[in-house]
């Protein structure tokens, strides 16, 4: 299967995509910004949206439930600490954090940023998460904000591999 990335490069994935972003065996766009013992955080590649931050486990897993204790808490941690990074960065004031279930899909969280140009174009961020999707691939394709989550996923992996 071959994905498109948000700059246009081609991406070639053989096995799941999660397991492959998870454990480093693809290039993605702004590569990956911190790699624990359970789980991997990475800027969505393919979406032009500043702090669109997705959190996969390393395993194949599908479930929420399917977590051990160790991953539960690890999990929690990752996205607590990644959300104040991005909080005290200003790259978004609020987040939604959701975690689709779905058979075949491998176990991931999606950080989404409330940003002030989706409430006004759109109204209710999460009603219309497609359409704000579809917006930004079409509209937000510009070296400007290339860079500008270059840097947001520079910030992000220096903060989180700190101590
Ligand atoms: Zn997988």
């Amino acid at each position: 299967m071959k994905l498109i990335d948000m700059t246009g490069k081609e991406v070639e994935i053989r096995d799941c995509l999660g397991c492959e972003i998870a454990n480093g065996t693809i290039d993605i766009f702004g590569g990956l910004l911190y790699q624990g013992k359970h789980f991997t955080v990475a800027q969505d590649f393919e979406l032009p949206i500043d702090g669109f931050i997705i959190i996969f486990s390393k395993r194949h897993v599908e479930k929420f439930i399917d977590l051990s204790y160790d991953e539960q808490i690890e999990l929690t941690t990752l996205i607590n600490k990644t959300l104040k990074i991005l909080e005290e960065n200003n790259i978004a004031e609020e987040y939604n954090i959701i975690l689709e279930e779905k058979a075949g899909y491998h176990f991931h969280v999606w950080l989404m940023p409330r940003h002030k140009w989706m409430i006004e174009k759109f109204g209710k961020v999460l009603k219309n998460i497609k359409a704000i999707q579809d917006y930004a691939i079409q509209n937000m394709k510009t070296q400007e904000i290339f860079d500008k989550i270059k840097n947001t996923c520079e910030l992000v992996k220096k903060e989180l591999n700190k101590e």
